[in-house]
């Protein structure tokens, strides 16, 4: 397929901004990617003609604003796979899905002298809710490394499987390195233990097509603003089985069936997960950008944005004394870097002025800096709406910072 980066660049209104007298080269997408004009333009509709509280009311708007609501858990469940749209609960995001889980899993699953296996290049969402967890629980945490190319020590995972494990809570995608983890590997082994595996797919779902029955994953959490939907969206997909048995996370309303001043029964899936009004406008916004990636199509998407990282990384290198951190052959469209010795927000202070955003600093994943023994790197990170001169202009003003810097 013929991707049309000229034309997807008019959908996002940002792109076309100027910084310093520059125009804005974007490449920071893995803290967050811009949104297109028919997500702003769903908000904006959402307000104007349907804006109301949602599964409250049988009147029209009431109505209105809950079909669109249940509409995108629909297109939700069709769009990473999920059996049943019980398995799709709206959350403010990545980190809140997480939370989530170790919250609620943890009360019902773990105990005493238990076990859990994160990863050292987790992003703390996915690692200080489990630390904590099992801290109050009486678990320990167990935390395989990474080889010299940033995958994950899986001889050390399989070591660390035992009769105690009670969940393995990984990444899909890593946000510093960029592996691509052999999840469904991973899965299937933990499985014939009988383990559970929770993927945070923050990085995995705006890059790669998602199908959780396949993976066979037993839940996935994701953050809207990573794919082009409004902040404060986010979803965590959980198999039926686990959500039944474990206890709602947050107490008030749509949560309950029936409450009595001694008790209180509560709502079915996924409503037992969804206390309070929600972010609808928000969700309305997600939908709008469901509709903008299956319309580009994540097959293609990921085909694009391999060029764009198979272009970087050639750059790059051609620039000599870039260090380079993650090195797998199986990697999403982000690079992770150092210039020499010179301190990541030293580069990263010359490249903005440039006109050029990357992320420098521990991308919240300080286990991982003091593994590498690094304080953090420089973070280029592609979206489909990338082109290949702007990853040009970002060799130029790593030169750039390299000459003023060194
Ligand atoms: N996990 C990973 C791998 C991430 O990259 C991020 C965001 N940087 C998160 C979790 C947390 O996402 P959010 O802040 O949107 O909740």
């Amino acid at each position: 397929m013929f991707f049309d980066v000229t034309k997807i660049r008019e959908d996002f209104p940002i792109l076309n901004r100027q910084i310093y007298n520059r125009p804005l080269v974007y490449l920071d997408n893995a803290a967050s990617t811009q949104k297109p004009r028919q997500v702003i333009d769903s908000i904006r509709q959402y307000y104007e003609y349907d804006n109301c509280n949602i599964h409250r009311g049988v009147h029209y708007l009431s109505m209105k604003a809950t079909e669109a609501y249940e509409e995108t858990r629909r297109e939700i469940r069709e769009f990473i796979n999920a059996k049943s749209t019980g398995e799709i609960i709206f959350t403010k995001g990545a980190t809140e899905s997480l939370n989530l889980v170790a919250s609620s899993f943890g009360k019902c699953y773990i105990q005493p002298g238990d076990e859990v296996i994160t990863t050292i290049m987790e992003h703390h969402s996915n690692f200080v809710p489990w630390q904590q967890m099992c801290l109050e629980r009486g678990a320990t945490l167990r935390v395989p490394g990474i080889n010299e190319q940033g995958e994950l020590d899986l001889d050390e995972l399989k070591c660390l499987l035992n009769e105690k494990t009670r969940l393995i809570a990984m990444t899909h995608v890593s946000n510093v390195l960029g592996t691509i983890n052999p999840v469904k590997e991973i899965i299937a082994l933990a499985h014939q233990h009988n383990i559970p595996v929770l993927l945070d797919g923050a990085q995995g779902v705006s890059h790669l097509p998602v199908d959780v029955q396949d993976l066979d994953c037993d839940f996935y959490c994701f953050s809207g603003h990573k794919m082009y939907a409004p902040m404060g969206t986010g979803v965590l997909y959980g198999k039926e089985k686990y959500l039944e048995e474990m206890p709602p996370y947050q107490l008030g309303g749509e949560m309950i069936r029936d409450v009595y001043i001694d008790h209180t029964t509560f709502n079915d899936l996924p409503f037992k997960f969804e206390a309070g009004t929600p972010n609808v406008e928000g969700v309305v916004g997600l939908r709008a950008a469901i509709h903008y990636l299956n319309k580009l199509g994540m097959a293609n998407i990921a085909a694009y944005e391999e060029q764009l990282l198979v272009y970087a990384t050639e750059k790059l290198s051609s620039v000599g004394g870039i260090r380079f951190y993650g090195t797998s052959a199986h990697k999403a469209s982000l690079i992770s870097f150092l210039i020499g010795d010179v301190h990541p927000y030293d580069a990263g202070m010359i490249i903005d002025k440039m006109g050029i955003a990357v992320r420098t600093g521990h991308h919240c994943a300080m286990p991982l800096m003091n593994f590498l023994k690094i304080p953090g790197t420089v973070r280029a990170s592609f979206a489909f709406y990338n082109t290949m001169e702007e990853i040009d202009l970002l060799v130029s003003a790593i030169l750039k910072a390299k000459e003023m810097l060194s």
